[in-house]
């Protein structure tokens, strides 16, 4: 199988290590950058394009300050990811709040910080009007049932749980009109970790029709349209990720077609991507305990699904390499393991891999999105640390690992019966 590549060598990370323990995710500071700068490039024939990254992705303040200095917004969704938008000084129009299901002082914080505001349900209407009140911008998120196919993670659009139906959505820009609102987006995300360029090229031609049919039936002009995330990337190796450039010009040639023929140029393009933006970046680093040998052979790492939770979750692939064995033959089977009580705790199951001994320090690959963000302290496993690997060889300890002190930080012990 081909091998997927490391931005750093054995004794590069053998020197990492000596200061920061593993397990840890280490993210390739030069790669985000590259893609992110590849991606404005790509739209840059665009109006007022921008990309809000998707905070859970990666919700880091230096990973959202890299892409703040990249141009890009964030995309928040709860509280915590509004105030580390706040604390990183992305505030306003900068921050996108596409939330749902949402609690009353998040969208007190959201009008607070006076970000876009993006609606998930028609009944999120009066109750933002209540508890917040109505900004003068809003967008709402479209959800197209069975017009659309999902894929596996997000599911079918008609069992999602997101968005408004297309007739809600008429009908609330009809009340929000009514309101005196002016300005408009409109928003989807109908897919996660889709490979097939097409999808967004097909997702930005709904949303164009959308804005037609809307100023048709309404005479409202939309001030963006908001493409969503989704953007896959290649987690097995012989996988290829989504030429940008290829989405950009098809969704050019829809532009010049569509919107500017209907006389509705300028439209802002936006999307909100997580994944695209991080997931590749990622490594997370860990280093061999056991092997065990009995019915199946089982490589016990010092990482576990408390890492990273996606293997185990949704069966997806994380690709492996066994450090400074990439030229070794791949002629073993293992289970790759972590130590929970659970027995989903496997980074891999059957996978091919070199003869693997005790010490081998093991890269577990694309893990910068939903990698350490999903973590979890089941069985008191302690949230790892996070690095930041810059071109120059030089590191950041991004965030410092759990201590038991951090763990046991909501208990109070003195309450229990005196010992004698
Ligand atoms: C998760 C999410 C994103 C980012 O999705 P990726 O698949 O990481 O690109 C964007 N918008 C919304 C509303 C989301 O829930």
């Amino acid at each position: 199988m081909a091998e997927k590549g490391i931005p750093f060598t054995k004794k590069q990370i053998e020197a990492i290590i000596s200061k920061y323990p593993t397990p840890f995710h280490i993210y390739d500071e030069k790669g985000m950058r590259d893609n992110a700068g590849r991606l404005t490039a790509a739209f840059s024939w665009a109006p007022g394009f921008k990309e809000y990254f998707a905070v859970k992705a990666c919700p880091n303040p230096y990973i959202m300050q890299l892409f703040k200095e990249e141009g890009f917004g964030s995309d928040c969704s709860s509280m915590a990811e509004l105030v580390l938008a706040e604390r990183v000084g992305i505030t306003g129009e900068e921050i996108f709040f596409s939330s749902n299901d949402t609690p009353a002082p998040e969208f007190v914080k959201a009008r607070e910080l006076g970000a876009v505001i993006n609606l998930d349900d028609i009944s999120h209407i009066p109750f933002l009007e209540k508890h917040a009140g109505i900004p003068e911008q809003i967008s709402l998120r479209y959800n197209p049932g069975p017009l659309r196919p999902g894929n596996a993670i997000i599911g079918k659009p008609e069992e999602a749980k997101y968005g408004f139906t297309r007739d809600q959505l008429f009908e609330g820009y009809r009340i929000l009109r009514a309101k005196g609102i002016k300005r408009f987006g409109l928003h989807t995300m109908v897919a996660s970790n889709e490979l097939d360029p097409d999808y967004f090229v097909d997702t930005a031609e709904m949303l164009f029709d959308l804005v037609i049919d809307i100023k048709a039936a309404l005479g409202l002009r939309f001030e963006f349209v908001n493409l969503g995330g989704g953007f896959g990337i290649p987690y097995l190796p012989e996988e290829s990720a989504i030429d940008l450039e290829y989405v950009s010009e098809k969704i050019k040639d829809l532009y010049d077609r569509k919107i500017r023929a209907a006389g509705l140029h300028p439209l802002k393009i936006f999307m909100e991507s997580g994944r695209m933006m991080t997931g590749p970046y990622g490594y997370l680093v860990s280093r061999v305990l056991h092997i065990k040998d009995t019915y199946k052979k089982f490589v016990g790492l010092d990482a576990s699904s408390a890492n990273l939770m996606r293997p185990g979750i949704y069966g997806a692939y994380h690709h492996i390499t066994v450090l400074d064995k990439e030229g070794s033959p791949q002629n073993r089977i293992y289970d790759v393991t972590g130590s929970l009580c659970e027995n989903n705790d496997k980074f891999a199951v059957d996978r091919l891999l070199p003869e693997v001994t005790v010490g081998d320090i093991v890269i577990i690959h694309d893990t910068g999105a939903h990698g350490h963000s999903m973590g979890y302290n089941y069985n008191g496993k302690l949230r790892s640390a996070e690095l930041l690997l810059y071109g120059d060889g030089s590191v950041k300890l991004i965030r410092r690992a759990e201590t038991l002190e951090d763990y046991f930080a909501t208990l109070d012990f003195s309450r229990l019966p005196k010992r004698r």
